[in-house]
């Protein structure tokens, strides 16, 4: 589903790359953390898959599409794919959160009668129905994240990517957001967070990938626990990408 091999960015200017080649598969309705202190390269790695930023060397594989394929003019339409949720949740100010989740289904192309159908089904699933009216001005921090999260949902994205999605929320809150997102993984979603709340990580005990100054330093596929120190793991000598199948393979042969 999520595939990247041997994945290396460094920004210009920087001594260090961000990311050191990273190899690694989320498969088909996974729900995995990533986690590491800050610098680690956690943002550029989910930049990586929205390709906010494209990497110096490397594969990147998201939901079956090879994203050095994807041209400047379609990478619009390709982040529409996905589900992208943001700490600052970016919501339209002036619009409701009816139309903040109606609009971005009209961008996506959904035809009016669809749209009306959608926004309430999805506003049920985060609990929002009642405030279908109200501006993101008039919600507190969870409210405006779950409308965010509704906006993202609402196109049956099959892979949700969030980056630091509880940043900005107390502690009752967070727990909210992440029983919300767990909900939409166990109808199929494959999900990507990236955080830094040990609280929620170690409650979930989903997968943990743990980034240290660019490398996985270790990735716990089940019951997966908060740390940010481990030996890193070993890194794989020249490899060629040609399958997303053949890089799995490589990377068990390493395991
Ligand atoms: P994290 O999200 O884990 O805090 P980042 O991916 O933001 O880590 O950063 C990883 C490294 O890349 C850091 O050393 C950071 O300074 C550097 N970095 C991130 N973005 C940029 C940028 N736009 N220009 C230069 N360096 C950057």
């Amino acid at each position: 589903m999520i595939l990247l091999d041997s994945v290396t960015k460094k920004y210009p200017g920087d001594s260090v790359p961000a990311l050191d080649s990273i190899s690694l598969h989320i498969e088909p309705n996974e729900f995995a953390f990533l986690v590491g202190k800050s610098g680690a390269g956690k943002s550029t790695f989910i930049k990586m898959i929205t390709k906010e930023e494209i990497p110096d060397s490397g594969k990147i594989i998201v939901g079956g599409i090879d994203l050095d394929y994807v041209k400047k003019r379609h990478i619009p339409g390709y982040r529409r794919r996905l589900g992208v949720v943001f700490q600052d949740f970016k919501l339209l100010p002036r619009r409701t959160v009816y139309e903040n989740v109606a609009f971005a289904l009209e961008i996506a192309g959904m035809s009016g009668k669809e749209i009306r159908k959608t926004v309430p089904k999805v506003l049920e699933l985060v609990d929002l129905l009642d405030q279908a009216k109200k501006f993101p001005n008039q919600l507190s921090g969870g409210q405006q994240q779950r409308v965010s999260i509704a906006r993202s949902v609402a196109r049956q994205p099959k892979i949700l990517i969030a980056d630091e999605p509880t940043a900005n929320l107390d502690k009752l809150t967070t727990e909210e957001i992440i029983q919300l997102l767990k909900k939409i993984n166990d109808f199929g979603t494959t999900i990507l967070v990236s955080t830094h709340d040990e609280t929620i990580v170690n409650t979930l005990q989903k997968r943990v990938i743990t980034l240290k100054d660019g490398k996985i330093v270790s990735d716990q596929k089940n019951n997966g626990i908060y740390k940010l120190d481990a030996t890193p793991v070993p890194k794989v000598p020249n490899r060629i990408v040609q399958t997303p199948g053949h890089a799995l393979r490589q990377r068990r042969k390493v395991i």
